[in-house]
């Protein structure tokens, strides 16, 4: 038996036996190779799944059938028009390392106003700050398995879709980082669901997000949910689909009551607007 055969009979027995991560092509985000998208690279057939990595970090392998795929959250500060390269371990002791093509994706910018504290940090604040994403880099670093739930999300609650994520940022004349999320405008008190099945990592009051929400769904996805008004979850508890954690606020930096949603993938954020069904 040659050696493709061979490895497709032996995925197809893998897929029918094993608990892993399997997704249907509906349920895939929308493939969109550019800063801040997410790219879906298919790897090939194997009993089990290849360990992917890009720049260090973990990211998604997915069964498509008897095949492997990859689903690479590319970060917004990716050069537009670049080539971006995964290593692909597969368990035989194959290492292959593929690349990705970058397109380009322009986006606008967004003039803001808020209060000059919030731009212009005071010691302590800047304090609070620096130990805040030093804790949050770690969080956005986590990899369990399996997949807990679809990679089809939903709205956490209702209200238009703004297309904010990626915006340049300009807080009272300042440029600040990209904006990481997706605004979803809706009244204070509005419950927020969960995106997708999966478990509180984290639950903080953050001095930009303020109180913020983290959930993990298995593989590197990771959901967001900053300046709520109520937090209504522990961390370590898991979460179906469309349970209520949280209520929308206006805490943090804020201009007004919204939710704040991010999406992350492989430690990045990617597009929200890329999972949402
Ligand atoms: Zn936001």
């Amino acid at each position: 038996m040659n050696r493709r055969l061979f490895l497709y009979l032996s995925a197809l027995l893998a897929a029918s036996l094993s608990r892993v991560s399997r997704v249907f092509a509906q349920d895939l985000p929308k493939a969109a190779a550019v800063p801040g998208g997410v790219a879906i690279v298919p790897l090939g057939p194997s009993d089990q799944a290849p360990l992917v990595h890009l720049a260090g970090d973990r990211v998604m392998v997915v069964a498509d059938g008897t095949r492997w795929q990859a689903i690479v959250g590319i970060a917004l500060a990716t050069k537009e028009d670049s080539t971006l390269s995964i290593s692909v371990e597969w368990p035989d002791g194959d290492d292959v390392t593929l690349p990705i093509p970058v397109g380009s994706k322009r986006y606008a910018t967004q003039e803001l106003t808020v209060e000059p504290g919030k731009v212009n940090l005071s010691k302590k604040n800047l304090e609070r700050y620096r130990r805040e994403s030093a804790h949050l880099k770690k969080i956005r670093a986590t990899f369990s398995t399996p997949l807990v739930g679809s990679l089809a999300l939903m709205q956490p609650c209702p209200g238009r879709r703004s297309s904010s994520f990626g915006l340049r940022r300009v807080f009272n004349g300042q440029s600040r980082n990209p904006h990481s999320g997706m605004d979803l405008a809706a009244p204070e008190g509005t419950p927020v669901v969960a995106a997708a099945g999966g478990t509180v990592i984290d639950r903080g009051d953050y001095f930009f997000s303020g109180n913020m929400l983290i959930l993990d769904h298995g593989q590197g996805l990771l959901t967001l949910y900053a300046h709520l008004s109520a937090m209504d979850v522990e961390v370590g508890e898991r979460v179906e689909q469309g349970v209520t954690i949280g209520k929308v606020g206006a805490t943090g930096r804020v201009t007004g009551a919204h939710l704040h949603f991010g999406v992350y993938l492989n430690t990045v954020p990617v597009d929200p607007a890329l999972f949402l069904v």
